[in-house]
C-alpha cells in the first residue's frame, strides 16, 4: 500500500518536542543523505525547514533498504515516529533540531537528476544557470523566504487599504498608452488591422476616472509594463501599490501611506519607525544632498561655498564662477587619514561620471590653528582657510573636497562623492530605516537637446495653489503638489495631487507642447470626463518590488521575483521573447523587418 501523502500530519519545520511518541506523514525533498556505519540519516526539506530522517537497519530494514536509494531532491513521502534526540546530538542551529524522525515506511513519489547547483543558502552560481533552472533555485531557502515575506508584504497592505476604506478595482492591461516617459509594450490587433493596444505604464488615468465615478478611495497591487533599456536593476514588468483618494491635499496622501509603511516594517522585520515621516523640499535635497531622493542615515551634507572660493585664485574655481557656476564642498570627518590611494581613487572614479578632477584639501594644525594641507591647500590664505572651514564646519584631521562647475553638475558630482565616501569608508550605520518625503518638486524641467519643456512627475500633476496662474508664464519657477516617498537614499515611491480642471489640464498640455489635436487623440477622454464634475484628488504609487528587495536584505529586485528576466529582458526558463510562426504575424497583419540571425 503506498503512503497516503494527501494524509500530511504536519510539515517539516513543525516537528518539535510536542510530537515526541507521535507518529507523524511528511512529505518533501531530500536535502542530504548521510550514511553513517549502518544507519542512515537524511534531512527532509519542504517550505517551512528541514527535519532529520533517521533510518534504522535492525528497526525498519524495509525502509532503510528504500533509503539506500535515495538522492538529492528525490522527492518522498515517510511515515514515522518522532524521538527525541539522543543527549549531545542536539543540534541548536536547527528549529527541529531537537528532534528526529524514525522511519517506518518510506516511498520515492519521484527521483531527481542530480541537480545543477547545490541547493543551498549561500551559493556562487552565476545567475544565468540560476535563472534558467529558476524552478530549482526557488526550492533554495533564501528564495523560499523573499517570497514568502513577499506575499505576507502584500497581504499587510491589502489589509491596511481594506481597513482604510480603499477599494480595490482592477484596471485593463490591454489599454491605451499613458505617456510616461518609457517606451510602451504594444499588442496588435486582429480584430482591428494596424491598431494596437499598450500594456500599462501604470492605470494612472484609470485611478483618476474612478475617482471622477465617485469610488473616493481606490487601491490596486498591479502589474505595469515599460520597454525601457533595462539599466542595472529594472524589469520590464514590475508590480506597484497604486492608490488613488478624493478630496486631498498632499498631507492626506502622505498620512495613509506612512501608516502603511509603518505597518508594513512592523509585520515584515518587526521595526517600528516614526510617523509622520520627515519633509524636506526638492530644493533643499539638491542643495544639501546634490540628489532628489537623499540618504539621510549620514550626514556629510554639502555646503555652498562660492562666496569664500571666490576669493581663492584656484584657476578651476575661478573659471566655474565666471560662467556662472557654483562651488561647493563636503567635508569629510577624519578624512584627513584617508591615503593618497584613497583619494586619487576616487578622483578617477569620479570621472567615470563626468568630474574633470576633484580638489581637496586636508585639515591640520599649526601653532594651535587650523591649517590646509596637500591638494590645493596653497591658494588658501589663512582669511579664506577660516572662512572656508566656517561654512563647511571641518577641524583638524577632516578633509574637504570640491566641485566646481555648472549647479546641475556639482550636484551629480558631489551626490555620487557622498555616496561613495560613505560607503567606502563604512560611514552608514546598520539597522537605520530612514524614511523620507521629499516635496514640492518642480512642474516642469527644460531639455536643452530639443529645447521644450517636459513634466517631472506627469502632465496630470497639479501646480502648487500659488502657482496656478503663473506656470505657464515662469514654467521654470512652478512647483508641483508632487511628492516622493525615500528610504535609505532609494526612491520608493512617487505621486501627485493632479488637476481636476479641465483649463488646467490643457494648459499644461499645451506647456508640453501637445497640440490641441493631440490633446484630443490621446486624452479627449480625460478632458470630457474633467467636464463632468470632477472631484480634486490625489494619490501615489509604490514600487512593491523594490520595497520587498530592501525588506528582504536581497542585493537584487530579481531576488524578490519568482520568474524574472534578465537585464536584455529575456525570461531564460521559458526562452521569451520567442520568434512565432509565420502564420500567427499573418492573422495580426504583421511582417517583422528584423534582420535575420
Ligand atoms: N502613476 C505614477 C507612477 O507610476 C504614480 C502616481 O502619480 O500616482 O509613477
Amino acid at each position: 500500500m503506498p503512503l497516503p501523502y494527501n494524509r500530511r500530519t504536519c510539515y517539516c519545520g513543525e516537528v518539535g518536542l510536542g510530537h515526541v511518541g507521535q507518529t507523524i506523514l511528511l512529505c518533501g525533498w531530500v536535502q542530504v543523505r548521510r550514511d553513517h556505519g549502518g544507519l542512515i540519516f537524511v534531512d527532509l526539506r519542504d517550505r517551512t525547514g528541514i527535519v532529520q530522517l533517521k533510518f534504522n537497519p535492525e528497526t525498519d530494514p524495509q525502509s532503510h533498504a528504500a533509503a539506500g536509494r535515495l538522492r538529492s531532491e528525490y522527492c518522498i513521502c515517510v511515515r514515522g515516529e518522532v524521538a527525541r534526540r539522543p543527549e549531545g546530538l542536539v543540534n541548536p542551529n536547527l528549529a527541529t533540531g531537537a528532534v528526529e524522525v524514525n522511519v517506518r515506511e518510506l516511498d520515492i513519489l519521484s527521483a531527481s537528476e542530480t541537480p545543477v547547483f547545490a541547493l543551498e543558502d549561500e551559493i556562487d552560481t552565476n545567475e544565468e544557470t540560476r535563472l534558467e533552472y529558476r524552478f530549482l533555485d526557488l526550492r533554495r531557502r533564501p528564495m523560499q523566504r523573499a517570497l514568502i515575506l513577499r506575499h505576507r508584504i502584500a497581504k499587510t497592505i491589502r489589509d491596511y487599504f481594506d481597513e482604510h476604506g480603499f477599494i480595490e478595482v482592477e484596471t485593463p492591461f490591454l489599454t491605451k498608452s499613458t505617456p510616461e516617459g518609457a517606451r510602451d509594450y504594444l499588442v496588435p490587433s486582429r480584430v482591428s488591422p494596424g491598431t494596437f493596444y499598450a500594456l500599462p505604464q501604470s492605470p494612472q488615468l484609470f485611478k483618476q476616472l474612478l475617482m471622477m465615478s465617485g469610488f473616493d478611495r481606490y487601491v490596486q497591487i498591479v502589474r505595469c509594463f515599460r520597454d525601457e533599456d533595462l539599466r542595472a536593476d529594472r524589469q520590464p514588468e514590475f508590480t506597484q501599490l497604486d492608490m488613488e483618494m478624493s478630496f486631498v491635499q498632499p498631507e492626506d496622501v502622505q498620512h495613509v501611506i506612512e501608516g502603511c509603511l509603518a505597518r508594513v516594517m512592523k509585520t515584515a522585520l518587526g521595526v517600528d519607525v516614526p510617523t509622520p515621516f520627515p519633509r524636506m523640499t526638492y530644493e533643499q535635497a539638491l542643495r544639501e544632498y546634490g540628489i532628489d531622493r537623499p540618504d539621510t542615515r549620514y550626514d556629510l551634507r554639502i555646503k555652498e561655498v562660492s562666496a569664500v572660493a571666490r576669493r581663492v585664485e584656484f584657476p578651476v574655481f575661478v573659471e566655474a564662477l565666471a560662467r556662472g557656476g557654483v562651488v561647493r564642498a563636503i567635508c569629510v570627518p577624519g578624512g584627513g587619514g584617508m591615503t593618497r590611494k584613497e583619494t586619487d581613487t576616487l578622483a578617477e572614479d569620479m570621472k567615470g561620471i563626468g568630474a574633470g578632477g576633484l580638489p581637496l584639501v586636508k585639515v591640520a594644525e599649526e601653532g594651535g590653528r587650523p591649517v590646509f594641507q596637500t591638494g590645493i591647500a596653497k591658494f588658501f590664505t589663512p582669511e579664506t582657510t577660516a572662512e572656508l572651514l566656517a561654512a563647511v564646519g571641518g577641524s583638524p584631521g577632516d578633509a574637504v573636497f570640491f566641485a566646481a562647475g555648472p549647479e546641475a553638475d556639482v550636484c551629480k558630482h558631489l551626490a555620487w562623492l557622498r555616496e561613495t565616501v560613505a560607503k567606502r569608508r563604512n560611514l552608514i550605520p546598520a539597522g537605520k530605516w530612514n524614511f523620507l518625503w521629499v516635496v514640492e518638486f518642480p512642474m516642469f524641467e527644460f531639455h536643452a537637446e530639443d529645447q521644450r519643456w517636459y513634466a517631472v512627475h506627469h502632465p496630470f500633476t497639479a501646480p502648487r495653489d500659488e502657482d496656478v496662474d503663473i506656470f505657464d508664464r515662469e514654467p521654470g519657477r512652478a512647483r508641483a503638489k508632487a511628492y516622493d516617498v525615500v528610504l535609505n537614499g532609494i526612491e520608493i515611491g512617487g505621486g501627485s495631487v493632479r488637476i481636476h480642471r479641465a483649463d488646467v489640464q490643457q494648459r499644461v498640455f499645451r506647456m508640453l507642447d501637445i497640440t490641441p489635436e493631440e490633446q484630443q487623440l490621446k486624452f479627449g477622454f480625460l478632458l470630457k470626463a474633467l467636464s463632468y464634475g470632477p472631484p480634486p484628488h490625489g494619490g501615489i504609487a509604490l514600487g512593491l518590488d523594490r520595497i520587498v528587495m530592501l525588506l528582504a536584505g536581497m542585493p537584487s529586485i530579481r531576488d524578490v521575483l519568482a520568474f524574472p528576466k534578465t537585464a536584455r529582458a529575456t525570461c531564460l526558463l521559458t526562452g521569451a521573447p520567442s520568434p512565432v510562426a509565420p502564420a500567427q504575424l499573418e492573422e495580426l497583419y504583421l511582417r517583422t523587418t528584423a534582420p535575420k540571425k
